[in-house]
């Protein structure tokens, strides 16, 4: 058997690796009590003090020597109990493990309380309970980090550096929790303040910056969730990213964890919307039925398994979605100053795709190029520019299209409009015959399957020829290069869909290639059109579709500023 202490430093190992395991632990405590106020007071990075001070509802002076007891716990009774964890604490070992490396005093008072008292507790010691004047709330004191565990010490950073660690996550943690004041102050001096407020925008400033935070859109996630469960949150409009993840924060009933499974929702839902490589940041609030969520996987309780982790992924990507196009489709207005009208892209039959209807006058809408007409403040279309450019203007701007990435946009959503409605695959009329060479022919032979839930009917044909047989509804049965769309589709990036990629890539194989000439009318029905998609502003790749100059970015050009 390990002795008491021992057996503590082990523990104390899991859940307090540096100063800011500290903060969490006491901060956690904090907000489980109540408090409307917590003050953060660290010296050294935390190194040499850590104290937290709330307002929140104390603790009686019995149960002082308890709160410091490993597996003591207010939160928790039996192990029924952790089936439907409300609070962020449970394991009752925060107090414990601090006090296992570090001297630790607690004042504490609750409201009924005439006066405080105080503990101090270190190691396996805990002092007798004397009465102590104090405010109601608590305060716990961690003085001298790890003095007692010399390798741990060595594993500790710059003050400054664990410093930024605190200031960071509790910056992070604080937007779960608008309704309380939070305060830190390093070495006597205050560092920053947020006072309780309904209005997210200088919490969210303080998390991803100013400039990042302003390009943050609210999460639509009203419709996300049955009843039981919430979503909320702030999410980049597309454009606006990082080369990594480390700022897609997540917190599930209140507590800040990670989660793969939900980072792959961010991947899924920016695919069509942004280029790829880099990453969407923001924040995600998700509440669950307390029963719905294990949070006993780590000490640290940063990660969580969820009940239902597939239908909540897919709740989150579809909010995301939602959003994102909610705020294409006013940008796309704001853009060309085309109005957009609700629901029209359902009304629309599925549309051929090929370029030759495009002339085609019954395939214009209602109004189509009258919408596009000169003198009334609404864009005009000019030119044509490298037989690649629609360029159009309205009184305030100039608009550029990129007609390729406008055509394969439409191309792709006539594709998913018709899976949506459940269309058979269309027959070609005149099967297409292609031979490839051996490297793509095995390739192609592997996906025939995947490539028929598409949509796509593909048969062997003799040695490595294949005959094209079917294509998906909306598609337009039209010919295409076999050989390069499946060079084409081995270098699309995942997306959430298999089926996603393999229409964005035969839409882009579809339609109107940069380097073709489009006739005025062809244009302005390839506007209309655009404007009909459900995510008009890029390509189903995550290119931008449309570009607007407005004055102040012609001024910039004109170095007029
Ligand atoms: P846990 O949070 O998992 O219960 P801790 O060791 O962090 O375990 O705390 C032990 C107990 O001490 C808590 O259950 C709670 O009753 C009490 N406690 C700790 N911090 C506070 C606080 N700031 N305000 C009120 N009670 C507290
Ligand atoms: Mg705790």
């Amino acid at each position: 058997m390990l002795d008491p202490q021992t057996v503590g430093q082990i523990a104390a190992g899991e859940v307090i690796e540096r100063p800011v395991s500290v903060v969490k632990e006491l901060v956690e405590n904090a907000v489980d009590a109540g408090a409307r106020r917590v003050e953060v007071a660290v010296c050294r990075g935390g190194i040499d003090v850590v104290e937290v001070r709330d307002d929140g509802r104390g603790i009686a002076p019995d149960d002082l020597p308890l709160a410091v007891r490993r597996h003591a716990t207010s939160k928790l009774r039996r192990a029924a109990d952790l089936e439907r964890i409300a609070t962020l604490g449970f394991r009752g070992e925060g107090l414990a493990s601090i006090a296992a490396v570090a001297r630790v005093t607690i004042v504490s008072r609750t409201r009924d309380a005439e006066i405080g008292a105080r503990v101090e507790a270190f190691e396996e010691r805990v002092s007798e309970v004397e009465p102590h004047p104090a405010p109601i709330g608590t305060l716990v004191r961690a003085e001298g980090l790890f003095e007692n565990v010399p390798v741990r010490r060595e594993y500790l950073r710059a003050p400054a550096t664990e410093f930024s660690r605190i200031s960071a996550w509790l910056a992070t943690f604080a937007l779960a929790y608008p309704e309380v004041t939070f305060v830190v102050v390093h070495d006597g001096t205050p560092v920053w303040t947020m006072p309780a407020s309904d209005d997210p925008s200088e919490r969210l400033a303080m998390v991803f910056g100013r400039e990042a935070a302003r390009a943050l859109l609210a999460l639509d996630g009203a419709a996300a969730l049955g009843s039981g469960g919430s979503l909320g949150g702030f999410i980049s409009a597309p454009g606006n990213d990082r080369p990594d993840r480390r700022m897609q924060h997540l917190f599930v009933n209140g507590r800040l964890v990670r989660s793969a499974s939900l980072s792959g929702a961010w991947t899924a839902a920016y695919g069509g919307f942004t280029t790829t490589g880099r990453h969407p940041y923001g924040v995600l609030f998700l509440r669950v039925p307390p029963e719905h969520v294990d949070a006993n996987v780590h000490p640290t309780k940063s990660e969580v398994r969820l009940r239902y982790g597939a239908q909540v992924f897919d709740a989150v990507r579809r909010a995301m979605v939602a959003t994102l196009r909610a705020h294409a489709a006013e940008r796309f207005r704001t853009s060309t100053g085309i109005e957009r009208e609700d629901g029209i892209s359902f009304a629309l039959p599925p549309q051929a795709i090929d370029a030759r209807d495009l002339l085609q006058p019954e395939l214009r809408l209602d109004g189509g190029s009258a919408t596009l007409a000169e003198g009334d403040g609404k864009p005009r279309i000019v030119a044509q520019l490298a037989r690649t450019y629609i360029l159009a203007a309205d009184d305030d701007a100039l608009v550029l299209v990129d007609q390729h990435a406008a055509h394969e946009r439409i191309a792709y959503e006539a594709i998913v409009r018709a899976a949506r409605a459940g269309a058979p695959s269309e027959p070609l009329i005149v099967p297409l015959i292609l031979e490839l060479d051996a490297a793509r022919s095995i390739a192609l032979g592997a996906m025939l399957d995947e490539l028929r839930s598409c949509g796509l009917e593909i048969e062997p044909f003799g040695e490595r020829t294949y005959r094209v047989v079917a294509t998906p509804a909306g598609y337009g049965g039209k010919a295409f290069d076999l050989a390069a769309f499946l060079d084409d589709l081995a270098s699309e990036l995942p997306a959430a869909d298999r089926r996603e990629r393999v229409w964005a890539t035969l839409a882009c194989h579809a339609v109107t290639r940069a380097g073709d000439s489009l006739t005025h009318a062809e244009m302005a029905v390839l506007l209309e059109r655009l404007r009909a998609c459900e995510n008009p502003m890029h390509c189903p790749h995550g290119r931008p579709t449309v570009v607007r100059l407005d004055a102040a970015d012609l001024a910039k050009l004109f170095k007029r500023t």
